[in-house]
């Protein structure tokens, strides 16, 4: 009898060799918004993904690569809201719930006119929250992790296969 114990896609894991590759990563528009984190090691060893926010906390940046992508991909996300109101909102990728402080609007620039806002954790703390939440209810978390990379791979996907203007 198959059970999805049996589908698991392994944990992610991909290497960037060069502060290059990194900025590569990232679409030309992103670039220009782009703020690395200082004293990143190279090669950078990623686990899943890998993702930071600039000092201000108005952009945060997320790099992943699919296992059957060639190279990673990479996006600069905007706050989209900081005063808004403090209802409690579904993370899309990891359906955590929490307030505005927790879950929280990012933005990305589809095109030059366009931008499709998305609701997600706050520094994109998916994966943590999969695992305490799957370690609080002794249940193993790659089900979760699945989703989670199956998400954010269709994410980057939508983003790639946006009509450009
Ligand atoms: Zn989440």
């Amino acid at each position: 009898m198959l059970t999805t114990f049996n589908n698991f896609t392994s944990e992610i894991t991909f290497s960037i060799a060069s502060e290059k590759d990194l900025i590569d990563a990232f679409r030309l528009r992103d670039q220009k918004k782009l703020l690395l984190p200082a004293g990143l090691m190279f090669p950078l060893r990623i686990r899943s993904y890998f993702t930071w926010s600039e000092p201000s906390g108005v952009y945060t940046y997320l790099v992943y690569k699919n296992p059957n992508w060639d190279l990673p991909r990479a996006v600069a996300f905007k706050r989209f809201d900081r005063t808004g109101e403090s209802t409690g909102r579904l993370c899309g990728w990891c359906h955590a719930y929490g307030s505005s402080d927790e879950v929280g609007m990012l933005s990305v620039a589809m095109n030059s006119n366009t931008s499709a806002t998305y609701i997600l954790c706050q520094n994109l703390r998916c994966i943590e929250k999969i695992e305490e939440a799957a370690a609080l209810s002794g249940k193993h978390p790659e089900k979760w992790i699945d989703q989670l990379y199956q998400r954010i791979g269709l994410f980057f996907e939508g983003i790639l296969n946006y009509k450009q203007e």
